[in-house]
């Protein structure tokens, strides 16, 4: 799939020209404009070097190009049709676009497992991390709706690490407590989503979308590790009760937590109303990259 806003036109140029100016075919010519007539004999780019056998009607350094462009970028700059394909542009990696969330607006998605939403193009962790492989080669990965409803909206945010082939880590504050959290399998990391670190509160709002954290190179066999589909919509409504049972047995505690998860999905920014301990608790089970969803 590619990306809406990606547009394409047949633009003209001058090979003689030493700064290449593209014009869209579809633009106006000019009534003065010399190329695509007689009067390219009359034009000094082509004066400089005139062809002997030149045929009648434009001239012979007149060409046409297909080219494509972004229709939501401020200012137009056309790329090559060929080059366009390899750029998320054209492919699925569009979805993590700024200017695309940024003009689209694209919602939760409609999947969901007891009110946690839950696209099934994305593959899960059980530490409650999402990879999205895409045709170009390139994957994103970040939190679930589970993990960020938990967490609610977030402090800060800093990477541990920008590029290179490792476990991909992010420090996220909230309430005061750094929290690791680590896609736990490595690939070629070659970008963050640095954008977070001016409103981390995307990371709750969306966290499928415009609350990406990692983009890198995945490695083969990946998804071998990882749940999707039903086994994934089965596993994600355990873990709702593995939660339930999680602030149950904090009822004992001063202040009790029950209430929490009273009448099925848990509350949420659930991890604020914890004490530290139990805030650390609650990562390390179902959080943490040794979480295992059992
Ligand atoms: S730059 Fe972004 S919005 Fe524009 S065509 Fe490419 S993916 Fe779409």
């Amino acid at each position: 799939m590619t990306c809406p806003f990606l547009k394409e036109t047949q633009v003209r140029y001058c090979r003689n020209a030493a700064v290449r100016k593209l014009i869209p075919l579809a633009q106006d010519v000019r009534a003065d404009e010399k190329c695509s007539s007689e009067d390219f004999r009359s034009c000094q780019l082509y004066q400089a070097q005139p062809e002997e056998h030149a045929a009648s009607g434009s001239c012979p350094y007149l060409c046409e190009s297909l080219m494509q462009y972004c229709g939501a970028a401020p200012v137009t700059k056309f790329v090559p049709y060929s080059e366009s394909l390899l750029s998320r542009c054209g492919n699925d990696s569009f979805r993590y676009c700024e200017l695309y969330l940024a003009m689209a607006h694209p919602g939760q998605p409609a999947e969901d497992a007891d009110g946690v939403s839950m696209p099934n193009w994305l593959s899960y962790a059980p530490n409650h991390m999402w990879l999205d492989v895409t045709d170009d080669g390139v994957c994103h990965a970040g939190i679930d709706a589970f993990f960020s409803r938990a967490l609610g909206n977030i402090e800060r945010i800093s990477y541990v690490w920008q590029q290179g082939r490792h476990r991909p880590t992010a420090i996220l504050t909230v309430d005061g407590v750094d929290l690791e959290v680590v896609f736990p399998l490595p690939f070629l990391l070659t970008k963050c989503n640095l954008y977070l670190r001016a409103d981390p509160t995307r990371l709750a709002s969306e966290p499928y979308t415009g609350g990406w954290l990692f983009e890198g190179v995945p490695e083969p066999d990946m998804s071998a590790h990882l749940l999707r589909g039903d086994p994934a919509r089965a596993w994600m409504e355990r873990e709702e009760g593995r939660m339930s049972e999680f602030l149950q047995r904090q009822a004992d505690t001063p202040g009790g937590l029950a209430h929490l998860a009273d009448g099925g999905l848990f509350a949420p920014g659930v991890v604020r109303h914890l004490d530290r301990d139990q805030m650390l608790a609650l990562f390390h089970e179902f959080f943490s990259p040794y979480a295992s969803g059992e």
